[in-house]
């Protein structure tokens, strides 16, 4: 009786199961995950100049100024001229920008070892989103266009509600029409597995119907799953790699987390709070552009905030603030993380599982990092703070909990 009621078992000491757990990285593999990961940084900043790059190109050699010359001569209305400078601005910047794409994309991933695709698979699965972009980009543009034309000040709030809507359609339908356009998602396979994750998820009322596996293997080898849809549409994946790759209690860990996020409606609050980061963004830039225009319109034929040719000059501003803004999506995204794990201990019971699923994520995060680090970088939390939670709460919850070393390869590729 007391022992059930006592809090922390007596002799399993959190610090010394999390550093047993830590010790199991070493050598190699620590530094190929921290060279991966800190190298991470550098591409936020990079990525920013390449943007910035793109769009200044397009400026400087008058091809914006000519995209809506074609729209002009093709078209009369406003909006029509606007989503075919829209169109071609998002053909020719997707050319210009795929040296890094192709670098950040495929060369980098491959140094690392954490693609297994064929330069040709990689490059069709672009030319997918590449199409998708074609279709919806130049559309979205040409309505943020219309509300600009009503209100050359204000409209960056009336702008903030429409990406709000398109976002919450985009969110809603991703995985009924995009999803699948990558990956075949299938039914979870009977069997144990299945029995035990359909009897976790229904204590939460959540349908075995909005469980699927997805084939990701054919991209990577990482072990992922995630909650994707709104309302109607939301569903939790998880991939091949994880149900292949790792141990049911891990699988059983990873999955109470998902549930966390479905549970806790954080695709909807998500976008709330990204919302608040754009709309700062849009009146940043309802500010900034004409200032630009001001100074440099003449040099770069654009005529004032109202003309679609000031796409590229939006664009400049946009990716400077995002840059800037990325601690901010970042936090977004790892106090929900952290919300999910708490409700993934106590929806799966197996810390350890959880535990080895984090150190497993080393492939591709850094294990330990700084208090400041984790704060600007990680949008999850760090590998060592997930598995010190999961021992915690291992400490609180399990009775004469014992102390798991974990065995020599575990996190070997298999
Ligand atoms: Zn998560």
């Amino acid at each position: 009786m007391f022992e059930i009621l006592a809090s922390a078992a007596p002799g399993f000491d959190v610090e010394a199961a999390t550093r047993a757990y830590l010790e199991t990285l070493q050598g190699a593999a620590r530094e190929s995950s921290d060279a991966y990961f800190e190298g991470g940084y550098w591409l936020i900043l990079f990525g920013a100049a390449a943007a910035v790059l793109v769009d200044w190109l397009i400026l400087r050699f008058g091809l914006a100024n000519r995209f809506r010359n074609l729209g002009e001569r093709v078209f009369k209305r406003p909006f029509a001229i606007t989503w075919l400078t829209a169109l071609l601005y998002t053909l020719v910047g997707w050319v210009l920008s795929l040296p890094w794409s192709i670098y950040t994309g495929f060369v980098r991933e491959k140094q690392y070892d954490l693609l297994d695709q064929s330069f040709g698979a990689w490059i069709g699965e672009s030319l997918i989103a590449l199409a998708l972009g074609l279709a919806v980009m130049p559309l979205f543009i040409a309505v943020i266009y219309a509300v600009i034309r009503k209100s050359p000040r204000g409209w960056w709030a009336w702008g903030t509600g429409v990406v709000g809507l398109f976002l919450a359609v985009m969110l809603m339908v991703a995985p009924v029409f995009i999803s699948p356009l990558f990956n075949t998602y299938t039914e979870l396979e009977d069997g144990p597995l299945r029995e035990r994750i359909v009897a976790m998820a229904a204590q939460y009322d959540v349908p075995a119907d909005n469980i699927y596996v997805f084939d990701q293997s054919k991209q990577h080898k990482r072990i992922s799953a995630n909650v994707s849809g709104l309302g109607p549409t939301i569903r939790i994946s998880l991939n091949d790699n994880l149900l292949e790759r790792t141990s049911e209690e891990e699988i059983v860990a990873v999955m109470g987390h998902e549930l966390g996020h479905y549970k806790l409606n954080h695709g909807l609050w998500r976008v709330t709070f990204m919302l608040t980061i754009i709309g700062l963004g849009l009146f940043v830039v309802s500010r900034a552009a004409p200032w630009l225009i001001r100074k440099y319109g003449d040099r770069w034929g654009v005529r004032d905030i109202t003309d679609p040719a000031s796409l590229p000059v939006l664009g400049i501003v946009l990716s400077v603030y995002f840059m800037l803004a990325t601690p901010a999506f970042n936090n977004i995204t790892r106090v929900q993380e952290n919300e999910a794990d708490a409700f993934g201990l106590e929806a799966a019971q197996e810390p350890d599982g959880f535990a080895r699923a984090a150190m497993r994520l080393s492939e591709y995060r850094k294990i330990e990092a700084g208090p400041v680090e984790e704060f600007l970088f990680y949008t999850h939390p760090s590998g060592e703070n997930r598995v010190r939670r999961s021992m915690q709460w291992k400490a609180d919850n399990v009775p004469n909990a014992a102390m798991i070393v974990p065995e020599e390869g575990y996190l070997d590729p298999q």
